[in-house]
């Protein structure tokens, strides 16, 4: 039987256990295999898995010695066939329709910041869903727990991301951006310079959440009103317990009640200014909930739909996002992540 590619194995069951909502540090297991792989060469891999040795390589443990092993003799792993008769089923109707429409992510994070793995093996799992885009946000300096990034390791990144751009396949593209945190005034955590110059800005709060209401508030429009703000992240900071909690390596337990502000104001000044609030795809955030999106729906706003991904399985959580949307009626043009990528850019190149 003709051998499989091994490396591809190990990466396609890291993306379903990541999709799943396993934990990161849960998959590093084979995204680490499949690094060690990649970099042998094919005799010496060979020869391993003939003589039962593969396992004494650091970084290849039975489990992953074994699928290696299996893709080797040319059978499908079993480990990953598991995982694959697991593999979700279209969406049906208005979100399959949300979903198809979608070009790209606004959201997502790298092991630049607290992402679980490199921004090549984000971009290359964005590819395969067959994305046109993928904004890379990850943390600003303020957030340090999420090792957020000072200007100067910021320009390391865009260098960093030109380069690996002109790698990439023709019809792709990783877009510039940042996940920055909003401050306690409302001004946006990162030098301006910079912030003008990435392609895509998401505007969180992270701190503070229990700021009271008119604080909140405040904060919140006088993000919004900065030119510079496109995406107004997971608007109030809440997180429900995922299902399945517990039994994923989720902690457990861990919930946080929405931030309190005056919705119709935060929602008047993003129609105003020509923003986007997000719908955060993530199940352990469903932000902002359903009776908030309809508000938002009713109120004219523009919306982009995204993972929040920390990991390249998690890219795939869009379906979630887009089911929360159809049930709230989003129009698909109103939803900024559905336009071309030239009229993405126009947009938050031109806010006044
Ligand atoms: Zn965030
Ligand atoms: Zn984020």
């Amino acid at each position: 039987m003709a051998s499989r590619d091994p490396v591809a194995d190990l990466r396609r069951i890291a993306f379903l256990l990541e999709r799943a909502g396993e934990a990161t540090y849960r998959v590093r297991a084979f995204r680490s295999a499949a690094t060690k792989v990649a970099a042998m060469d094919d005799e010496e891999l060979a020869a391993r898995a003939a003589e039962g040795t593969l396992s004494e390589i650091s970084g290849i443990g039975d489990v992953t010695a074994r699928c290696i092993a299996e893709s080797l003799g040319g059978e499908e792993p079993v480990y990953l066939r598991r995982l694959e008769s697991t593999e979700g089923v279209d969406l049906p109707g208005a979100a399959g329709e949300l979903r198809e429409a979608l070009r790209g992510d606004c959201h997502t994070h790298s092991d630049w910041s607290d992402g679980g793995s490199p921004i090549e093996e984000m971009a290359l799992a964005a590819v395969e869903l067959g994305h046109e885009y993928l904004v890379l946000t990850d943390h600003s300096p303020r957030l340090t727990v999420a090792r957020g990034l000072p200007p100067a390791r910021l320009r390391r990144q865009l260098d960093y991301v030109a380069r690996l751009n002109d790698q990439l396949p023709d019809g792709f593209r990783i877009l510039t951006g940042i996940e920055v945190d909003i401050l306690d005034d409302g001004s946006l955590d990162q030098e301006d310079a910079l912030l003008e110059r990435l392609d895509v800005v998401v505007g969180s709060v992270h701190s503070k959440l229990r700021d009271e209401s008119p604080r909140m508030t405040k904060r919140m429009v006088n993000a919004i009103a900065n030119p510079h703000l496109d995406i107004l992240g997971h608007m109030t900071g809440r997180k429900v317990a995922a299902a399945g909690e517990g039994d994923r390596g989720h902690r457990k337990g861990h919930t946080r009640p929405p931030s309190t502000f005056d919705l119709d104001r935060v929602i008047a000044a993003c129609v105003e200014h020509g923003k986007a609030i997000e719908i955060n795809s993530r199940p352990d955030r469903l932000d902002p909930p359903k009776r908030m999106l309809t508000v938002a729906v009713e109120a004219g706003c523009l919306f982009s739909i995204d993972t929040d991904a920390h990991a390249p399985g998690q890219l795939d959580w869009l379906g979630f996002g887009c089911e929360r949307a159809a049930l709230c009626k989003v129009p698909v043009e109103r939803v900024v992540n559905t336009w071309s990528m030239d009229r993405l850019l126009e947009w938050t190149a031109g806010h006044a």
